[in-house]
């Protein structure tokens, strides 16, 4: 039976991105060697890095704007102490989205002070909060695109008038936006580009260098720039699996393409949720994302026989975060519109047996 995979992350990828991988662990290039038994110094492996990196810009619409793209370790999470380490001097802004953020915000004030500019705690992370401030004399200004537990999205960004730093983990090369109007961006590989272990990381060079502290080697982004993303042994296979993706996305149109076809899902399965009674969306509509649909069942009596219908149309991975609840269909860029029909299907069929 085909599963149709709604998990969050690590998710779902394009088969063939799948298949090309796998063949790269038994023998990569023809060369009677593994991807994972040559040495990343080697042409080969290099060419990888070089290709991913390039991609990375070209994709965003970064190519020759001052930008470049880094392949690090350490997940999102280690991004949250590298941009404090790199970039923050004596004060930040963050904007408070949910629970993302405000593990940001958590690391951040490890170095210095932190002052959340807005934030939509008080209601459970439903809503992205608008009209706030940013000082001009702040060091920079931090967000989160997409809120993956809490299934919200920025649907506009400010016009910030210090560096704007986004984490992008949950919705990088999904959809189109102006990609300069950012300084610095990261996302860990494991949604939209490959296997957890990378972290893709683009950073606009001119911000760098300006902070007073001492950075250790592996926390500078200068470093890791002066070595082409190779300070030390990348992991190969995660950055090679997000090159093919990256590839992927360009042959079949870019992020242009990729944003049509995640409209169109979002389209499908929030029609769904506001038509049918027995489900509500936790989102506010506005700030809905197009990545993670999150909604509940209204009556809790139902659970056991949607769960079944669930488990029986091969749907996996639709259980909301834990501190949430609730379901979350997450509809990253390889989840065809056949999954997201498949589960609209189930919805609409519980209606009828209620
Ligand atoms: N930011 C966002 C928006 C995320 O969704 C996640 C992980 N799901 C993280 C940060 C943390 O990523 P990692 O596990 O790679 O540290």
């Amino acid at each position: 039976m085909k599963i149709h995979n709604f998990s969050a992350g690590p998710s779902i990828l394009p088969q063939e991105v799948l298949q090309k991988a796998s063949e790269a662990v038994v023998e990569f290039n023809n060369i009677g060697l593994s991807l994972l038994e040559i040495s990343h110094r080697s042409k080969h492996f290099v060419d990888v890095m070089e290709n991913a990196r390039a991609l990375a810009l070209e994709l965003l619409g970064l190519e020759g704007k001052g930008y470049k793209a880094l392949f690090l370790q350490g997940g999102a999470s280690m991004q949250f102490i590298m941009v404090a380490q790199n970039l923050l001097e004596k004060r930040a802004g963050y904007l408070n989205t949910g629970t993302w953020s405000d593990n940001a915000i958590k690391e951040a004030r490890i170095y210095d002070d932190i002052h959340e500019v807005a934030s939509s705690k008080e209601a459970g992370f439903n809503y992205i909060p608008k009209g706030y401030t940013i000082p001009e004399d702040y060091d920079y200004f931090h967000c989160t695109s997409n809120n993956t537990i809490f299934g919200t999205q920025m649907k506009q960004f400010p016009k910030s008038p210090i560096p704007m730093v986004c984490d992008m983990s949950s919705d990088i090369f999904s959809r189109q936006l102006d990609f300069s109007k950012f300084d610095l961006i990261y996302a860990g590989a494991q949604k939209n580009m490959g296997p957890a272990g990378t972290t893709l990381v683009v950073v606009k060079e001119d911000i760098l260098g300006k902070v007073s502290r001492k950075i250790p080697s592996i926390l500078d982004y200068q470093v890791h720039i002066a070595k082409g993303s190779m300070f030390n042994t990348p992991p190969v296979f995660a950055i090679y699996t997000s090159m093919l993706t990256l590839e992927w996305i360009k042959n079949l149109g870019g992020i242009q393409a990729m944003e049509k076809a995640n409209e169109m899902k979002s389209r499908v399965i929030y029609s769904e949720i506001d038509l049918n009674p027995l489900f509500k969306g936790y989102a506010a509509k506005d700030d809905r994302s197009m990545m993670n649909a999150t909604f509940t069942l209204v009556n809790d009596n139902l659970k056991e026989t949607f769960e079944t219908m669930i488990k029986e149309a091969g749907i996996s991975g639709l259980n909301g975060h834990r501190s949430v609840g609730g379901y979350r269909a997450s509809m990253y860029n390889a989840l065809p519109l056949d999954s997201v029909k498949a589960l609209v299907e189930v919805m609409s069929e519980l209606e009828t047996k209620a």
